[in-house]
């Protein structure tokens, strides 16, 4: 990796959910001056989504985008440094660790936390690939007001699922939910929600094994995997995917202790990665409670283990 920029930060902060956001607000108030790489999403998942209750301070909740637009706000306030670019590759065998981006640039910092969050799957049907953007999607809130009047198709079987095809429902004439099991894994209220929604047929069993069209979503092919049986269902105009999410950890990877799916491992009670330096927070490092709040909340313990870190290396006990 070249070294094109000569300056080492403290803290360089990647990712600007509530984790990057929080661990921010943290290490400029505690003045470490961070610097924060936004990454492909700014604000993280919750700009896709529409209404959030559950975050605790507002009495009748707040929009995705408005909570992390507000939370960026009020970090600014201190100063943080924002860029948007995110880190294609890293190396974490050296110190100050090294960060190559997207953007071409080599920066070095004493101290890295890492909060870049997971994106949305897919099914990975080539069909699927071909026609993201036309009729295929993973987020209905960002897609859903394209879709009016019309038959569409969620699959999933989680809170996502039934908190998407519920949303769908706004726009939709229909909206078919297809769950693989027989069984929602959705939270009780979650799936009452989905199952008393009029326009929503729930079809178990029930996968997708290909996507319709030309240029457009002109249908799905299903099959029920107790059967066996396939059909074409060619009202179906548009397929969101709400089956779970990846987490963006592959330039971090070879350095760091992850488990099988790519998520992040810390040592316990903190925010520390097997590389002492680096730490991790939000949802890749967990695969779990996935909130904003925790999310928030493990921003906050990262900053506060890189400030100690970082005092403790100068003081020559790190
Ligand atoms: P999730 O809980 O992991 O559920 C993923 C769903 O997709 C599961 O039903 C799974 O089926 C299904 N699935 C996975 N791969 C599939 C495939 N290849 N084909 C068909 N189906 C497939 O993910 P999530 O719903 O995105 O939720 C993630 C976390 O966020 C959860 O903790 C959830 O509670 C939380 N969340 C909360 C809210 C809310 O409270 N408002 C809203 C959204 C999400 P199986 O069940 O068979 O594994």
């Amino acid at each position: 990796m070249s070294d094109n920029n000569e300056q080492i930060e403290n803290v360089i902060i990647l990712g600007s959910g509530p984790a990057g956001l929080t661990a921010a607000l943290y290490a400029a108030r505690a003045n470490l001056d961070p610097l924060v790489l936004e990454g492909m999403q700014p604000g993280g998942q919750l700009t896709i989504t529409t209404e959030v209750e559950n975050f605790p301070g507002f009495e009748n909740g707040i929009m995705g985008p408005e909570l992390m637009e507000v939370m960026k706000k009020q970090v600014a306030r201190f100063g943080t440094r924002f860029e948007f670019d995110e880190v294609v590759e890293s190396r974490l065998d050296v110190w100050p660790f090294e960060l190559k981006t997207a953007n071409g640039k080599t920066l070095r910092a004493r101290t890295v936390i890492i909060a870049t969050g997971a994106t949305a799957r897919y099914l990975g049907l080539p069909n699927e690939t071909r026609l993201q953007g036309h009729g295929v999607s993973a987020c209905a809130t960002c897609d859903g007001f394209f879709f009016q009047g019309v038959e569409l198709a969620v699959v999933g079987g989680g809170d996502s699922a039934a908190e998407e095809a519920g949303f769908l429902t706004k726009f939709a004439s229909k909206v078919h939910l297809l769950v693989r099991r027989g069984e929602l894994r959705a939270s009780k209220i979650m799936a009452k929600r989905a199952m008393d929604n009029p326009k929503i047929e729930i079809h178990w069993n029930t996968e997708v094994v290909d996507v319709l069209g030309d240029k457009q979503v002109e249908g799905i092919r299903v099959r029920n995997n107790r059967t066996g049986e396939e059909a074409d269902w060619n009202q179906i105009e548009g397929l969101f995917l709400a089956i779970g999410h990846k987490p963006n950890s592959d330039a971090f990877r070879t350095w760091l202790d992850h488990d099988e799916t790519g998520y992040l491992l810390t040592k316990p009670d903190s925010t520390y990665t097997n590389v002492p330096g680096v730490f991790a927070a939000g949802d890749i490092q967990d695969s779990v409670y996935r909130q904003a709040v925790s999310a928030a909340g493990s921003g906050c313990m990262a900053a506060l283990d890189a400030e100690r870190w970082l005092e403790a290396r100068e003081a020559g006990e790190a």
